[in-house]
């Protein structure tokens, strides 16, 4: 077995594990990042559509622009990066002293390290999940999947399809069929309203003439090879499939694009405190999870539609790092709880010290106009909000410090 000691050990190299430990490395902490994949760089590698870095760069990249600037970014800053490596375990023996075991070529290395920042992005979601009745065969799916055989192995795995799910994946899936000449049936969603950025609708949708069924279902897979059709129901208000409304699309390929959920097995193993409405760990205001000195950015703490968040969630969780570090753990705060009110369906960072200014991350439950986002005396004016539209904000200190109760709630109030 192979061993080393460092101060930040980073799992998962996409855009928050990149932007993490080259923040860290600029901090000055002995920093290694570890990837599972031959390649560094994560889903924006795959992605060769526009809409990347608006807020991050300031200016609208691909997923592969923005992605090899960070990278190189990274190189400038000297972090010591290992692919091809699995990062199997973690364990936790004291505040200043981890192990993280990782699979590689040459084979175990034992990482000792004072910190992780787990950073290792999201699962999508499968058939099985669903409720989808049929029989498993080809011509069959995930987004990523389909978007890693076309985008990187230039292969068309269909030529008639049908889009499960209108999220930010759906649609840009929907686009990038239609660009390579297939013929997109359907973008079928569940809910009443899309799930993706209206940028996205208008670009990725109306500008392709590629339907959208909204409050509609798949309920059946038809092939016996391959996929020849799906059906599809209306479905009622409590989404269950209306059985007489039910027809047929032709098609041999179906992409599921039904969302993704937090990539965090190896930290439900070590018994982190998960939020299940993120389904992301629990974190403080430094994205420290329930074991100290474990930090979570980017998809692994709560699935970001904008790549621009991920990122700035690595460099509060590096930041996170070198305050632990010099301190032997983050200083015991007077933690206040953050609880998602009317209309979030979560907030995070769960817990604030404040003592300094924050930036919370929530989404709506429902799309709403012309209200505010209120946390104590603090209220920000917001024109529209949609579930698919992740809220980021940053809350100045002195603006919650009045309300001295223990948990403080952040809602969605109409205008007056
Ligand atoms: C189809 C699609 C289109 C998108 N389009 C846009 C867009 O137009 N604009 C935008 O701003 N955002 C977009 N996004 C969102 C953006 O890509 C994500 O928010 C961002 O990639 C999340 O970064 P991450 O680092 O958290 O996760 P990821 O990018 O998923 O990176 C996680 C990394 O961790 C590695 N890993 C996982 N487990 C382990 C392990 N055990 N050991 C070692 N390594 C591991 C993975 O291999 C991966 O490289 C899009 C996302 C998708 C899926």
């Amino acid at each position: 077995m192979i061993e080393r000691k460092v101060s930040v050990m980073v799992v998962g190299a996409g855009p928050a594990g990149i932007a993490a430990a080259t923040k860290a490395a600029q901090l000055g902490l002995e920093t290694v990042l570890v990837e599972n994949r031959d390649i560094l760089g994560g889903i924006p590698l795959q992605c060769v559509h526009p809409g990347f870095g608006l807020h991050y760069f300031k200016e609208d990249m691909t997923g592969c622009e923005f992605i090899h600037r960070l990278i190189d970014r990274m190189h400038r800053a000297g972090v010591e990066t290992i692919v091809n490596a699995y990062v199997h375990s973690i364990e936790f023996y004291s505040q200043l002293e981890k192990n993280v075991n990782v699979v590689t070529q040459s084979g175990i290395l034992r990482i000792n390290t004072k910190t992780v920042i787990y950073t290792a992005g999201a699962r999508e979601r499968h058939l099985f999940e669903l409720n989808v009745h049929g029989d498993r065969i080809d011509g069959i799916y995930t987004a990523g999947e389909a978007q890693t055989i076309m985008d990187l192995y230039g292969v068309l795995p269909g030529k008639d399809v049908v889009i499960i799910g209108s999220g930010d994946v759906g649609l840009i899936m929907a686009r990038r069929f239609a660009l390579e000449g297939a013929n997109v049936k359907a973008v079928i969603e569940i809910m009443p309203y899309p799930g993706g950025l209206l940028r996205n609708i208008v670009q990725c949708l109306k500008d392709f003439n590629i339907p959208l069924y909204l409050g509609h279902a798949v309920t059946e897979i038809i092939g016996s090879k391959r996929v020849e059709a799906v059906k599809v129901a209306k479905v009622d208000e409590d989404q269950r499939p209306i059985r007489s409304t039910e027809f047929e699309i032709t098609c041999d390929t179906v992409v599921i694009a039904a969302g993704l959920v937090p990539n965090i097995d190896l930290l439900e193993k070590i018994g982190v405190a998960v939020d299940p409405r993120t389904k992301g760990p629990i974190v403080n205001e430094y994205l420290e999870t329930s074991i100290p000195g474990i930090f979570a950015a980017g998809n692994a703490l709560v699935v970001n539609d904008l790549v621009d968040y991920a990122a700035e969630q690595g460099e509060i969780a590096a930041d996170g790092a070198k305050i632990y570090i010099e301190n032997c753990g983050i200083p015991t705060r007077n933690w206040t709880r953050i609880k998602p009110g009317r209309n979030l369906r979560f907030v995070v960072p769960h817990y604030v010290s404040r003592e300094r200014d924050v930036v919370l991350y929530a989404r709506v439950q429902k799309p709403e106009r012309n209200v505010y986002l209120s946390i104590a005396n603090f209220k920000a004016k917001m024109l529209s909000l949609r579930p698919a539209e992740m809220i980021r904000i940053k809350i100045p200190f002195n603006r919650i410090l009045e309300d001295n109760h223990r948990v403080i709630s952040v809602e969605v109030v109409p205008y007056e």
